[in-house]
This record gives C-alpha cells, sequence and structure tokens, in this order.
C-alpha cells in the first residue's frame, strides 16, 4: 500500500495465478499448461518473426490471424476478435459486453478471474450455485439477472454442458450477452461457435494457451456476431491498439495450420487423462467428469490443504484453492506419462503414510 496509489488500485483484488517456482526436476501440475511443447511450425514462424521488422508496430487489427481463425472455424474475419491472451480478451467482454444495468450472473465455482474484472470495473455480479454434483444448471440462468459469462467446460470442476444445453440458454436469454469461456474445449467437450449464426448475443473466448501449448505466447480470441465484435474493438482500441506483436500473430497464425500436431497432442492429453482418472480412483479418489486437461478430485479421508503440501514436500506441484465447497478438492493438471506415474507414486506414498484428516 503507498499513499500514491488511486482509489481505484486501492479497491482491487487481484487474481493470484498458480505459483511457478524454481524448484529441481518440479513436475507441474499446477496451471494447466500443456506437457508437449508448441507445434515446431509456431516456434520456426516466431523465430522468422525475430526480425529487422520488429523495429516496426504489428498490424493493430492481426488481419491474417483473424482470417486464418475465421477459416479454420468457417465464421467470417469480421466475426473473430484476438487479444494478449484471452485474459484479455475476457477483460475487454466484461467492459463492453457484460456491464449492464442488472446483475452479472456466474456460477459460484468457477474461474476466480471473473470477480476481479467485476471489481475492476465496478460490475455488480450475482453468483448462481453448482447443483450438489457441481455441475452448472442452466435453467438457474433463465428469468433473472443480467448477463451471463460460464466456463464450459467449467474450471475448476472440468464439467461441460452440451452445445444443446448452450443453445437454451442464449435464446432463453436473447435479451442479454451470453460469454462462453472455452478456455479447454479442445479436450472433449461440445463449442457453442457454430451457434453464433443464429444468436447475436453469443460471445465464445477461446486460447491458444492450452491445447496449443502456448501459454507464453499470449494469444486468445472471440468469435460471436459482428456487433458483438465491434463492441470488443471499441473497447480494445480504447485501451492499447497492439495487442499482439508480430512473434505472436505469427506463431499463432502457424500454430492453427499445424491440425496433426495439434490433433496428436490433445489426443494424448485425453488418454493420460483417462490413465489417471482410473488410478486416483484406485486410491480412493472421488474424481469429477473432466472434459479439461486437468482433473478436479477429493479424497474422502485426507483434506486437500494437506495431500497439496505433501506432494509440494515431494516435487509435487498441484492446485489447492481454499474457498467454499472446493477446498477439499485438488485440480491436477494432465501432465505428460512419466509426470503423472511421479504424481500417482507420490500420492501412494502419502496415502499408507498420512493418518487420514
Ligand atoms: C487459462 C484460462 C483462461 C486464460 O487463458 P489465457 O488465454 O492464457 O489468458 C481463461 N479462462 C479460463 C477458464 C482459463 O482456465
Amino acid at each position: 500500500m503507498s499513499r500514491y496509489w488511486s482509489e481505484l488500485a486501492r479497491g482491487l483484488s487481484p487474481y493470484v495465478p498458480g505459483e511457478q517456482p524454481q524448484i529441481p526436476s518440479l513436475v507441474k501440475l499446477n496451471t494447466n499448461e500443456s506437457p508437449f511443447g508448441p507445434s515446431p511450425r509456431a516456434l520456426e514462424a516466431v523465430q522468422a518473426a525475430a526480425a529487422d521488422t520488429l523495429r516496426l508496430y504489428p498490424d493493430p487489427q492481426s488481419t491474417r490471424l483473424r482470417e486464418v481463425l475465421a477459416d479454420y472455424h468457417r465464421v467470417a474475419p469480421e466475426q473473430v476478435f484476438v487479444g494478449n491472451g484471452s485474459d484479455e480478451v475476457l477483460a475487454h467482454a466484461f467492459a463492453g459486453l457484460l456491464k449492464q444495468p442488472r446483475p452479472l450472473l456466474f456460477p459460484d465455482v468457477t474461474y476466480s478471474f471473473y470477480p476481479v474484472y467485476c471489481r475492476l470495473l465496478g460490475i455488480a455480479h450475482e453468483t448462481v450455485p453448482l447443483d450438489a454434483e457441481m455441475r452448472v444448471r442452466p435453467a438457474d440462468y433463465l428469468g433473472r439477472g443480467g448477463a451471463i459469462i460460464i466456463a464450459n467446460p467449467n474450471a475448476p470442476t472440468g464439467i461441460a454442458l452440451s452445445r444443446a444445453e448452450i443453445e437454451r440458454l442464449v435464446s432463453e436469454r436473447a435479451d442479454a450477452p451470453v460469454v462462453i469461456d472455452e478456455a479447454y474445449v479442445d479436450f472433449g467437450a461440445e463449442t457453442a461457435i457454430p451457434l453464433i449464426h443464429d444468436h447475436p448475443n453469443l460471445l465464445v473466448v477461446q486460447t491458444l494457451s492450452k491445447s496449443r501449448a502456448l501459454a507464453g505466447l499470449r494469444v486468445g480470441y472471440a468469435i460471436g456476431d459482428q456487433g458483438l465484435i465491434e463492441g470488443l474493438t471499441r473497447v480494445k482500441d480504447s485501451f492499447n491498439s497492439y495487442p499482439l506483436g508480430r512473434p505472436a500473430q505469427a506463431g499463432a497464425i502457424a500454430a492453427i495450420q499445424d491440425e496433426a500436431y495439434f490433433q496428436q497432442t490433445r489426443a494424448t492429453i485425453i488418454d493420460n487423462r483417462e490413465r489417471l482418472t482410473a488410478s486416483l480412483i484406485r486410491l480412493g479418489f472421488e474424481v469429477l467428469p473432466s472434459s479439461a486437461n486437468f482433473v478436479f478430485a477429493r479424497h474422502p479421508d485426507h483434506a486437500g490443504q494437506a495431500l497439496s503440501a505433501a506432494l509440494r514436500e515431494r516435487a509435487v506441484l498441484v492446485r489447492h484453492f481454499s474457498a467454499p465447497r472446493v477446498s477439499e478438492f485438488l485440480r491436477i493438471t494432465i501432465g505428460s506419462q512419466p509426470e503423472l506415474d511421479r504424481l500417482t507414486e507420490a500420492l501412494a506414498e502419502i496415502l499408507a503414510t498420512r493418518a487420514p484428516g
């Protein structure tokens, strides 16, 4: 705290990202990064972009990248918005779309950045409880509130709604913008993108950080009706006209074009997830059905906090949240098979030696 802080800075309660510590031979399963490198073609493109042209500003509209994304998702370039990670795209959506006279609705258990943006931007919000199985119940978002944001699959539960459920929600709530945050959609959920043609209130947000293994490049995007995209662009051009540098634009284009690498890495992560789920169940865990690159699991006899600390002593990092309803759980990123073997070995050892509690 400094006396020079503005009233805004004083009132913030910032998001706390998963830690990035320097521990030798660490098994890092706490921030949902990919265990694989990015597409080699993306790395080549980033390197080629590190040239004399870096003295010039990049294309402020990321035209070529938006064309490539439009092609990939079978929409028009005017229906695509790109930003510096989907976090920035989401921030612009909060400012440009989700701030409405009636309170914004989102689940009580979800991506913890949402309430942070509400604080920053002065957006009134109401949280909607997940049901007893930790599922989002779309019916609870009807006949009330203003705009809606839902992560699908939800984080940190990993549970997905079907496209049909999203469609019902966006049609019954045609009075308000609905943002679907699909950061994890490529690991087994149905994207809502095809619905944008019939639903001008739907904005779908995706990222290259997870399924394209490019968290370090910072590229995210939104797809929706041209009117929504123009709203986002107005906010962007009032904040930072050049959110994506030349290497980011070039790397993102190459990553989207490397379909074979994408399919192969995401299939491996899905296989590893199914194997990890089976191992955790064998160890006595309850594991929520995940469509993401992580699982959310709890042990009936051992507190999440204690397990997370005991894993950390064995140089295995997972994410633990102390918030209500989720503090018994561990969120475990789907790593490589050797990483997951180290995790399950460490857990077996902990469960064999620790008294319950
Ligand atoms: C990781 C994540 C994001 C942010 O991703 P970036 O594109 O890296 O900013 C957004 N939403 C959810 C639910 C996430 O888990």
